[in-house]
C-alpha cells in the first residue's frame, strides 16, 4: 500500500512550497481516477472522444473557431510556426525573457530567432519590436508571460503594416484577456501548454495549437499525426505529438473547475498586492484590483523585483518559503546559444531582479499570510 492518500509523504519540506502538484491531485482524486479508469478501461487512448471533447471546450471557451491537441506546449509553437510556412532565412522576433522553448521552436524551423527587449510588465515591448524589423522578418511571437497577455493592440499593428505572422505563446495564459479577448485568440495561432506547472494543466505533457483559419487547422492535425488525415491517407511527412486521450480526460475533469483555479489565483494575488504594498523596496505586478485597464491576469506566476533577490530568496526559503527565479541567466546570455554581443538593458535589470513567489488554487489563506508576515520581516534597508 503505497498509493493511499495517508501514505504519502506527510513531512512536506517547506511550509510553503513553490508548488504543490500532488494536492492538485488528491483534491479531485475521485472524479480523475474516474475518468481514467474510463478511458483505460475501453482502451481509448489515441485521438478518441475526449480529445475532441477538449479541443471543442477549448475553442469555445478562448473563442476561436478550431484548437487542435498536441504532445505539449513546445510543438504548438514549433508546428503553428511550420503551418504559417516560416522556414530556412527567415526571420521571427521574440524575446529573451521566455522559456527557451520559444526560441527553440523557431530553430527547428531553420529560422533565426531576433530577440527584442522587454517592458516592465515583462512583456514584449511594440517600440522595440519596430525597430527590430528587417526585410527577412517573417513572424512575430509574442510571449504572454506570467499569464499577463502582450499589448496586441500596438503589436498586431506592426505586424499588418509590415506584413508579418504573429503566432502567440500562450502557454503560461490559458483564460487571460486583453480587450476582453482570450490569448491565443489575436494572431494566426495560439500555443499552449498543459505542462504541470501551468494554469491548465494535466498528469505529464499536453499542448493545444488555436486558430480561426482552416487551412492552419487542418496543417495542424496533419502535423501532430504523421501527416495522416486518415487511417491510410498520407498527405506529407508528420510527427508524432497528439494529446494523449487520458490527459484530454484529465483536462476536461480540471476545465470544470478553471473559473474558480482562475479566480483563486487572482484572490491570492489582490492579497499579495494589498499585504506587501508598503514595502517601497519591492516592486510588485499590477493588482487585479486596477481599474480602467485592458489586461485580465490570470497569475500562473506572481512576479516580485527587487534588487537583492538572492538575499530575498534565501531569507525566504530560511522562513520555509520556496520561491523561484524564472529566468537567470536570460537567454541571450546563454553560453550554449547563438547570440551573442545582443544587449537587452531592460531583459537584463529585470533577469537579475525578478522572483517568483508561490501561488497556485490549493494554496491556502494561512501559507499566503506566511509569505506575506516573511516579506515583511525581511531586514529591509
Ligand atoms: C511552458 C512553456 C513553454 C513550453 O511548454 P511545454 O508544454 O513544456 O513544451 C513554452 N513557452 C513558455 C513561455 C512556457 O512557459
Amino acid at each position: 500500500m503505497t498509493d493511499s492518500p495517508q501514505n504519502l509523504s506527510s513531512t512536506p519540506k517547506w511550509q510553503v512550497p513553490y508548488i504543490d502538484m500532488r494536492l492538485a491531485f488528491q483534491q479531485h482524486r475521485h472524479a480523475l481516477l474516474a475518468r481514467m479508469e474510463d478511458v483505460c478501461a475501453d482502451a481509448r487512448l489515441i485521438l478518441r472522444d475526449e480529445v475532441e471533447e477538449l479541443e471543442k471546450k477549448s475553442a469555445d471557451f478562448l473563442g476561436v473557431d478550431h484548437a487542435i491537441g498536441v504532445g505539449n506546449g513546445s510543438d504548438a509553437i514549433y508546428f503553428a510556426l511550420q503551418a504559417a510556412g516560416i522556414g530556412p532565412a527567415d526571420e521571427v522576433i521574440t524575446v529573451a525573457h521566455t522559456f527557451v522553448a520559444t526560441l527553440a521552436a523557431i530553430h527547428r524551423c531553420g529560422a533565426t530567432p531576433i530577440l527584442v527587449d522587454i517592458d516592465q510588465n515583462f512583456t514584449m515591448d511594440p517600440n522595440q519590436l519596430e525597430k527590430a524589423i528587417t526585410p527577412q522578418t517573417r513572424g512575430i511571437i509574442p510571449v504572454h508571460l506570467n499569464g499577463r497577455c502582450c499589448p496586441m493592440t500596438p503589436i498586431l499593428k506592426i505586424a499588418q503594416q509590415h506584413n508579418l505572422v504573429v503566432i502567440e505563446d500562450a502557454a503560461q495564459a490559458f483564460g487571460a484577456c486583453y480587450e476582453g479577448r482570450h490569448a491565443g485568440s489575436f494572431g494566426l495561432a495560439g500555443a499552449f501548454s498543459f505542462h504541470p506547472m501551468k494554469v491548465l494543466a494535466c498528469c505529464g505533457d499536453g499542448g493545444l495549437v488555436t486558430t480561426n483559419d482552416p487551412h492552419i487547422a487542418r496543417q495542424i492535425r496533419l502535423l501532430r499525426n504523421h501527416g495522416l488525415e486518415n487511417k491510410t491517407h498520407l498527405i506529407q511527412y508528420g510527427y508524432n505529438s497528439r494529446l494523449d486521450t487520458l490527459q484530454a480526460a484529465i483536462l476536461l475533469e480540471r476545465f470544470d473547475h478553471l473559473p474558480f483555479f482562475l479566480e483563486r489565483r487572482r484572490h491570492i494575488a489582490r492579497c499579495y498586492c494589498a499585504g506587501l504594498q508598503n514595502i517601497t523596496a519591492i516592486r510588485l505586478p499590477p493588482s487585479p484590483e486596477e481599474k480602467n485597464t485592458p489586461y485580465w491576469d490570470i497569475f500562473n506566476s506572481y512576479v516580485i523585483r527587487y534588487p537583492e533577490r538572492d538575499r530575498l530568496a534565501n531569507h525566504l526559503r530560511r522562513q520555509g518559503v520556496e520561491t523561484m527565479a524564472h529566468w537567470w541567466p536570460p537567454l541571450h546570455q546563454q553560453a550554449a546559444l547563438p547570440f551573442k554581443n545582443i544587449q537587452l538593458p531592460q531583459t537584463e535589470r529585470i533577469a537579475k531582479e525578478v522572483l517568483s513567489l508561490p501561488i497556485y488554487p490549493e494554496m491556502t489563506d494561512s501559507q499566503v499570510d506566511h509569505v506575506i508576515a516573511a516579506l515583511q520581516n525581511f531586514p529591509w534597508s
